[in-house]
């Protein structure tokens, strides 16, 4: 079976008994066609990020028949990038794909449905979510937004960034100009960092001009295509801000409760799907995307240790500090806190020790 066949939901037909094809499509003729509108936040550039609101479209359509429709915007096409979560609460549009920390501004609480430094990796977030009590915890903080959300995708963890210059301890952050926003830049400000926010588009002219001397993206495959290794050569390891950052889809409340059970189950499981597809995709374009990186003569180095930890205590600082003004965010982080705790105590046990020899162990 092609991919593409697979992705469009031509190839489902090809592996039902031929009654089966043919009987669900006139089962849901009797179901009202709906088209909905879906705003993301991202653009068409990023294929991976991008693509699977479509896929998210194709498979809704394919489930209910052709039934309910659901057309893809670009960030900007319908609403700005930033807006998704206004748009979709408000009613602009029935849907959107988004990520929670671009609304830190409105509760920062949202960023546990994205990612916060220090915290889960992309496997321990899908725990959470759909086993750890986080879907919940969340879905109460976004109702007050007029807002559903489903996990909608994840890149893994991410690079921590292109630098011009070498850092070889804390002392080398002091007044660098780095692009990184959110929460990841607030901790930077702490250890001396200047933090700046830019668009996608505007990071490479800003880092070849020297208006920044370092900036942060996403990873090999997306970081290639704006082709940061031509300026700055060293890249640093982990995006700590970033460990396995969850994006995801947004829904109108009054849009779904007039959806019909059966598109609701559609767009429920297409959700998951395109969840699960995101992942797998970063985790099969960004080993080769790396090694063409260091072929080009990329330098890849670990964040000092010193940063490092520099960087958690401020990060479990900030936490506690608006655990303590911040009802919402002390509701999500005291639960989540205990999740992540035990789940790291079982991580550093089995996984750790499976990568470990692996890895490194000649
Ligand atoms: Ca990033």
């Amino acid at each position: 079976m092609q991919r593409r066949d697979f992705l469009s939901g031509a190839g489902l037909a090809a592996v039902l008994p031929l009654g089966a094809a043919q009987a669900a499509p006139e089962a849901l003729k009797q179901l009202p066609a709906i088209r909905w509108r879906l705003a993301s936040s991202f653009p068409k550039s990023l294929d991976t990020i991008f693509g699977v609101s479509e896929s998210l479209a194709r498979r809704v359509a394919a489930l209910t028949g052709e039934r309910f429709q659901i057309r893809v915007f670009a960030a900007g096409e319908l609403v700005p990038g930033l807006q998704v979560l206004d748009a979709v609460g408000n009613g602009t549009t029935e849907c959107g794909h988004s990520a929670g920390y671009y609304y830190v501004g409105k509760n920062l609480a949202l960023a546990f449905d994205c990612a916060v430094p220090f915290g889960l990796t992309a496997r321990q977030q899908s725990a959470w979510m759909y086993a750890g009590g986080g879907l919940e915890a969340l879905r109460t903080l976004y109702a007050k937004y007029g807002v559903l959300q489903f996990p909608g995708g994840n890149t893994g963890a991410q690079m921590g960034g292109w630098f011009r210059k070498r850092i070889k301890s804390l002392a080398d952050l002091k007044g660098l100009k780095m692009r990184i926003p959110g929460i990841g830049g607030q901790i930077m400000a702490k250890l001396g960092v200047v933090p700046q926010t830019l668009p996608g588009a505007d990071i490479y002219p800003a880092l070849e001009r020297g208006a920044i001397d370092a900036a942060e993206w996403v990873g090999p495959y997306d970081d290639e295509k704006l082709g940061f290794h031509k300026i700055a050569k060293h890249y640093y390891y982990p995006g700590w801000w970033e460990g396995g950052p969850q994006l995801a889809f947004y829904v109108n409340q009054a849009a779904w409760r007039a959806l019909p059970e059966i598109y609701r189950q559609a767009f429920e499981a297409a959700c998951a799907e395109a969840n699960q597809l995101m992942l797998a995709q970063y985790d099969a374009r960004n080993p080769p995307a790396l090694l063409r990186l260091v072929g080009q003569g990329v330098q890849l180095h670990a964040y000092p240790k010193d940063v490092m930890l520099a960087a958690r205590r401020a990060t479990f600082e900030l936490y506690e500090a608006e655990a303590a003004t911040n009802p919402d965010f002390a509701a999500i982080y005291r639960p989540w806190k205990t999740f992540r705790d035990t789940a790291f105590q079982w991580f550093k046990v089995n996984e750790a020790a499976y990568a470990n020899f692996n890895y490194f162990v000649k």
